[in-house]
């Protein structure tokens, strides 16, 4: 599909089933690919909250006593609606957040595996039964826990919502999204194709806006739980706060993932798999590679990490970053560790595209003797740039993972069997690559960082999930008047 043609939908909360215009602020949405104005989103208040809030208690009745087997069919058919439509809505996440249209497929795809899992639910939930003593039985249930947040960032504006959307839905909860106001055009495609599948309305609700919008989502007292993906920044205020007022929340953050780089290390897997994790998305995901750790003499490798970002083409096959701001703190970043000392091996600044001029572009960036002290070894750059230190010895490698204030990925690139187990068992981070550069866990297997990549007990995605989408009950059986009393009868 060419993105020209492509029909760009009216942003609206969509609340109880219906699209609705009911906020006079709204702030417009630009491509990152080009600068072009495209939609726009409005910024709602408590009012357009309420309401939401509201449809998702009412329809909560029905749809948490619906039987699990019958709530997971909507989702059979929704991931129909999604393969079907594949395109179009890979074509949507391009325009918005301005990466690649492979990437925006990949991103499309990984939301139908999520759904995919979400419909194993009712295996995986069929709970409990067991005789605890003669004639008494103890069966243990899996209950929504009532209407539930979900808040979103803009790099992935189709998968991260559906982090939470099928599982936490399947399992019984009604849901209110909060998706990002970079890039909102996507959740109405999701709330348009959820209603075609046949979810009832005011399951799932759409709230659009910015921070107003969500310190109301953490105060609301008719909002059970929140769930947020985001920057470490916002991550922590949004813990707090939904917390302090007694809800369960789990918040992620940002990142900074270590590479750690072996001499042993088979060199052009090594090269092609650093480059790829630190350019995919513009290298704005999460799990990139930001940092890198070469132990020992690594020049080889280094050299070949250069080739493979020379073959990385800003509007080819390198998307946008998201705006002109980012644009502009990626190039800062890179300007500074050149002034404190580093070397650029390859440089991305002042990139543009022909034709695409106005569109915000960082080429792959290249930045060798970085030191641990600089910021751009410390802090999230969310841009594709490499920062490579040099270390002596693993041990000096994992001190500087280590001293990483986040805790997302770590991966390390050898052949040696004992060097991988020793980064498996002491970098600090919850999810670990050997010779893997993004190593994204699939489901079941949950998706969630340590430190300050992570506020909360348990992880977004899988199994982990179920416990923050449910509340357990545990009921105690006798129907046999004959079967002894003792004590704890
Ligand atoms: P962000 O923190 O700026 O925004 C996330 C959400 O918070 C948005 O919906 C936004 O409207 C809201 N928000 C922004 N400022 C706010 C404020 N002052 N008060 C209350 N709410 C506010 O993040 P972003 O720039 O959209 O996304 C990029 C960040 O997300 C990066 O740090 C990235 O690492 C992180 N991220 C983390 C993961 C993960 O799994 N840990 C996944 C994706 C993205």
């Amino acid at each position: 599909m060419s993105t020209t043609t492509l029909q760009v939908p009216e942003v609206k909360n969509y609340i109880g089933g219906k699209f609705t215009n009911g906020t006079k602020k709204s702030m417009d949405i630009v491509s990152p690919l080009d600068g072009a104005t495209i939609a726009n989103v409005p910024l709602s208040t408590m009012a357009e909250l309420n309401s939401a809030v509201e449809a998702a208690q009412a329809a909560f009745k029905t749809w948490s006593s619906t039987p699990i087997k019958e709530r997971v069919q909507i989702f059979y058919r929704y991931k129909t609606l999604m393969e079907k439509n594949l395109k179009e809505l890979a074509a949507l996440v391009q325009k918005e957040n301005g990466k690649t249209l492979d990437e925006a497929i990949a991103e499309v795809e990984k939301s139908i595996e999520l759904t995919e899992y979400a419909c194993s639910m009712p295996q995986l939930v069929a709970g409990k039964i067991m005789e605890v003593s003669r004639g008494v039985e103890c069966r243990l249930d899996h209950k929504p826990v009532g209407v539930v947040a979900s808040i979103a960032p803009f790099n992935f504006p189709h998968m991260v919502p559906h982090w939470t959307i099928p599982n936490a839905l399947v399992l019984g909860n009604c849901m209110i999204l909060k998706p990002s106001e970079k890039v909102p055009v996507s959740s109405m495609r999701i709330a348009e194709m959820l209603k075609e599948a046949g979810l009832p309305d005011g399951v799932f609700n759409v709230v659009n806006g910015d921070r107003e919008i969500v310190e109301a989502i953490c105060d609301h007292p008719g909002i059970q739980a929140v769930s947020f993906v985001g920057s470490t920044k916002i991550a922590k205020v949004v813990y707090i706060r939904s917390t302090s007022n007694l809800k369960r929340c789990l918040a992620l953050g940002g990142a900074k993932n270590h590479l750690i780089v072996m001499p042993d290390a088979h060199p052009d897997m090594t090269a092609s798999n650093v480059t790829a994790s630190m350019s995919g998305c513009a290298g704005q995901r999460c799990m990139a590679a930001s940092a890198m750790v070469g132990v020992g003499n690594i020049d080889h490798i280094i050299s070949k990490i250069c080739d493979e970002a020379k073959k990385v083409i800003p509007g080819k096959n390198l998307g946008a970053v998201i705006s002109k701001e980012s644009k502009e703190r990626i190039e800062r970043y890179i300007t500074e560790a050149e002034k404190a000392g580093a070397k650029i091996l390859v440089d991305g600044r002042n990139t543009t595209v022909a034709g695409m001029e106005n569109g915000y572009y960082v080429g792959p960036t290249v930045i060798d003797f970085v030191t641990p002290d600089m910021a751009i070894a410390k802090e999230e750059v969310f841009g594709p740039v490499i920062a490579i230190m040099r270390a002596s010895s693993i041990d000096e490698a994992l001190s500087i993972e280590n001293g990483s204030a986040y805790g997302n990925a770590a991966s390390v690139f050898t052949q040696s069997g004992s060097i991988a187990r020793q980064v498996m068992e002491k970098a600090s981070a919850g999810m670990i690559g050997i010779n893997i550069g993004v190593p994204v866990p699939r489901e079941p297997f949950s998706f969630g960082g340590w430190n300050d990549s992570k506020f909360g007990v348990g992880d977004i995605t899988g199994d982990s999930s179920i416990e923050f989408w449910t509340n357990l009950k545990k009921t105690s059986i006798k129907w046999n008047p004959e079967a002894k009393t003792n004590w704890m009868s």
